[in-house]
């Protein structure tokens, strides 16, 4: 039986339910696939919680990035079939087993990349595409300071800045996120639930700071984060995992130095379909490659979910979570 997880209200990961669905037929554009493997992202309690509005006239399902096998095609399809096994990102609506969605948002999966790990990377790894490619550029000579290294969005954007050859700092909650983090490209790990990260960065860069600060912690590392820069550098907040930074002011920028932000959103950089498949080709070169291992360290079934969101914001995850329907 078809089914998907609703949330029944706005509130704690308890206003999840299942309940079961029909399944219709694809229209023109689009195709059905049915779900092999969706992935976890915090993105998600965004939404269940009401810090992010749901989306007008959407149904409240979260969800957004999913694997699955096309079981049908609609009219004016072309380059997918029957059969094919195929991911995407959306911000919302991937906690169903079934799920009829546009065609040109479709990607193919390489033979060498499972349904787990390309279920846990389509969203994630485009992130750490975009963030260290095209945010802020990272290059060999840059110091990078990354929030979270050992979460889902860390641990692909700590291998990659290696493969790069940036100096990369991480911050992670305790010593096994730690040795997580720093075998996974970060070159200087620093417990933040330990010590003051501030003053770790300094010390690390002997003064100088860092070029970019990609920081998805949100309200309890800002304004840290902005004294990890040094003149002229980047701020680049990108999530909220503790809570959404209310206080942002211009001043915040200019008094450290003539200061770059940005708040970014993976949705503004794959507009196009030359852009989401020129991300996608790049993060599974890599995956395939094996310069990027995907860590899907905790696997839930999709009816479960609600404690794999109870997990993620206890800060118990490392690495990606994956929800198999
Ligand atoms: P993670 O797996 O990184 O989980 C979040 C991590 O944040 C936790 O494991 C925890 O690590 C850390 N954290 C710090 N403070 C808190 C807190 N108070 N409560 C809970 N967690 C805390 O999640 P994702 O990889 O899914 O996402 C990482 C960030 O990236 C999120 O903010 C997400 O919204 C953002 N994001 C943004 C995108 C964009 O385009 N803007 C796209 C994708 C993700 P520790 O214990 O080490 O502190």
């Amino acid at each position: 039986m078809a089914y998907r997880i609703v949330a029944d209200g706005i509130g704690g990961p308890d206003v999840l339910k299942r309940e079961e669905i029909e399944v219709g037929a694809p229209g023109a554009g689009q195709v059905l696939l049915r779900h092999t493997a969706v992935g976890l992202n915090y993105l998600d309690t965004y939404f269940r919680s009401g810090l992010y509005p749901w989306p007008p006239n959407a149904e409240p399902v979260a969800g957004g990035e999913a694997v699955g096998i096309v079981e049908a095609v609609g009219e004016g399809v072309s380059g997918f079939a029957e059969g094919d096994r195929v991911g995407y990102t959306l911000p919302i609506g991937a906690y169903t087993s079934h799920r009829i969605v546009p065609a040109d948002r479709m990607m193919h999966i390489p033979d060498g990349v499972s349904d787990e790990v390309a279920a846990c990377s389509i969203l994630k790894g485009l992130t750490a595409h975009y963030l260290i490619t095209r945010t802020f550029p990272v290059k060999p000579e840059h110091t990078v300071l990354f929030q979270a290294a050992a979460g889902g969005v860390g641990l692909i954007a700590g291998q990659w800045l290696k493969h790069i050859g940036a100096t990369a700092i991480g911050t992670a909650g305790g010593a096994e996120k730690c040795a997580l983090a720093a075998a996974n490209g970060y070159g200087h790990v620093i417990d933040y639930r330990a010590k003051d990260f501030v003053a770790e960065v300094n010390e690390i860069t002997n003064g100088e700071k860092c070029h970019v600060v990609f920081d998805g912690v949100g309200k309890d590392t800002y304004p840290g984060s902005l004294d990890c820069l040094r003149r002229l550098g980047m701020f680049v907040t990108f999530g909220n995992a503790s809570g959404a930074i209310e206080d942002f002011s211009l001043k915040d920028i200019a008094s450290r130095g003539g200061l770059f932000a940005t708040r970014p959103s993976l949705f503004n950089y794959i507009v196009t379909r030359d852009e989401l498949e020129e991300g996608a080709s790049a993060l599974f070169g890599l995956i395939e490659d094996g310069t990027i291992k995907v860590a899907v360290n905790q696997t839930y079934p999709l009816s479960d979910v609600a404690e794999a969101h109870r997990a993620l914001e206890a800060r118990e995850t490392t690495g990606s979570t994956v929800l198999i329907p």
